[in-house]
């Protein structure tokens, strides 16, 4: 069911996901599988404003696995490139330098990380699925304008001047969340002063299916794989340069990032459309309050390092996913005190534990203090020689160590 009339049922045991970005179509169409009604408010989706979304998302299994168990995958796998390494490259040019570092998803028995999608075509393909799920009425609109959580339900006013109830409402509606706020839920939120550029192109050298991330003073600057002798790029600077990037034309743009890549791709041709981001960095101090839970970036962002972002959104999604499957199976009201006190133990301490690592990176190499570029060097020394260490970094950042909830496991596999 697509059609534009909101239902709203006061009695009835509901929920309302506001925001179409890919934390919340994917939400949206995960708690529709636990045949509780669910609407979602899907204002148009423009991350980059009104130029295309040129980011990808390196996903690894988990989430792939998700998006198997939605139904997305088969779409988008054709457009997608298996990672099987990640190469870290110390470009800082200090006078401690850090050895190259490479991590080998076979040295802990599996035969890739993940994939890397363009994320246009995985918000398409969700679309898509939103539309055919029966249990799930999709209301296109301008958005959700205000939001009063009561004891009962929370009300929802939209744009266009109609009211939902839901026993539940899910804020997936970004970084400036306005059904975070209407929850009572504040934020610490920091500007980390670096733009990322986007874009995709080609290349005459093959990448192997391994995704290299340079590391510079202003940030990292990361080559990811996309099928054939294409990747994707996600370019870390001050915003100044990011706008000389992000302005120059097509063949000198080429010309520098070749320069930059220090010929790992050999000759760079057809690139694609450029986008700009701003980066900071966000935690919501708690994640579900007053019938409302985040998922997504309104309740974390950080910058584009190690590719810890959407991942760690749809690991939101699956945990919400089953409680909500849980607490629905018994009859139990799905915006209750105690599942959101659940999930907020859930997804709390895994949204600040890849908030701090993320920040503690990128501080480390934006830091002009000799100890802390002897720290990042050591680190990196031993990552190189200690196995065990090497192999442990790569499972935690794949995922945390606590179990994941079954969406996130290929069916008819325990992975
Ligand atoms: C350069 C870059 C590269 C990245 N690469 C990776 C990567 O490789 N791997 C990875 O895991 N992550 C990556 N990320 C992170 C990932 O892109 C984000 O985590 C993800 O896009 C966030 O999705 P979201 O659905 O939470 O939020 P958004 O994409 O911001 O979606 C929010 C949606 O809510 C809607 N909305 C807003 N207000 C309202 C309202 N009032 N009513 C209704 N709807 C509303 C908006 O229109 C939008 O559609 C990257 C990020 C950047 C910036």
């Amino acid at each position: 069911m697509s059609d534009n009339t909101p239902r709203s049922n006061p009695s009835e045991n509901n929920i309302v996901v506001v925001g179409a970005g890919p934390a919340g179509l994917c939400a949206a169409i995960a708690l529709a599988k636990s045949d509780v009604p669910v609407t979602l408010v899907a204002a148009p989706h423009r991350p980059a404003g009104n130029r295309p979304d040129t980011r990808t998302a390196a996903l690894f299994n988990p989430a792939i696995a998700l998006l198997s168990n939605l139904g997305a995958w088969e779409y988008c796998k054709q457009q997608s490139a298996e990672l099987h390494a990640i190469r870290l490259i110390d470009d800082t040019g200090d006078l401690i330098r850090a050895p190259e570092v490479l991590f080998n998803a076979s040295e802990i028995g599996a035969q890739v990380f993940g994939y890397n999608i363009p994320q246009e075509p995985l918000v398409h393909a969700l679309r898509e699925i939103a539309k055919q799920t029966p249990t799930l009425q999709i209301f296109e609109s301008a958005g959700v304008r205000e939001l009063n959580p009561g004891t009962d339900d929370v009300e929802l006013r939209l744009a266009e001047g109609e009211t939902l109830r839901a026993k539940l409402a899910v804020a997936a509606d970004g970084r400036r969340s306005i059904t975070r706020q209407a929850a009572g839920i504040t934020t610490e939120t920091r500007d980390c002063g670096q733009t990322a550029v986007t874009c995709i192109f080609a290349h005459t050298r093959d990448h192997a299916g391994v995704s290299s991330e340079f590391h510079r003073r202003a940030g990292p600057m990361t080559v990811v794989p996309m099928p054939g002798r294409h990747s994707s790029l996600v370019w870390v600077e001050r915003p100044s340069v990011a706008q000389r990037l992000y302005d120059m034309d097509e063949p000198g743009f080429a010309r520098t990032l070749e320069q930059n890549l220090q010929g790992l791709l050999g000759t760079i041709s057809e690139v694609g459309p450029r986008a700009i981001f701003p980066l900071s960095y966000m935690h919501a101090d708690r994640m579900a309050r007053n019938r409302i839970a985040l998922v997504g970036e309104s309740g974390h962002a950080m910058p584009p390092i190690g590719a810890q972002g959407l991942n760690l959104s749809l690991r939101d999604v699956a945990h919400l996913a089953e409680l909500v499957a849980e607490s629905s199976g018994r009859g139990e009201d799905v915006g209750s005190q105690s599942l959101l006190r659940r999930y907020d133990s859930l997804r709390t301490p895994d949204a600040r534990n890849r908030g701090f690592a993320v920040n503690t990176l990128n501080q480390a190499l934006l830091s002009e203090f000799p100890p802390v570029q002897l720290g990042r060097a050591v680190g990196m020394h031993l990552i190189k020689a200690i196995g065990p260490l090497r192999h442990q970094l790569m499972k935690l950042g794949m995922a945390p160590t606590t179990p994941l909830p079954p969406l996130m496991h290929f069916r008819g596999t325990s992975s």
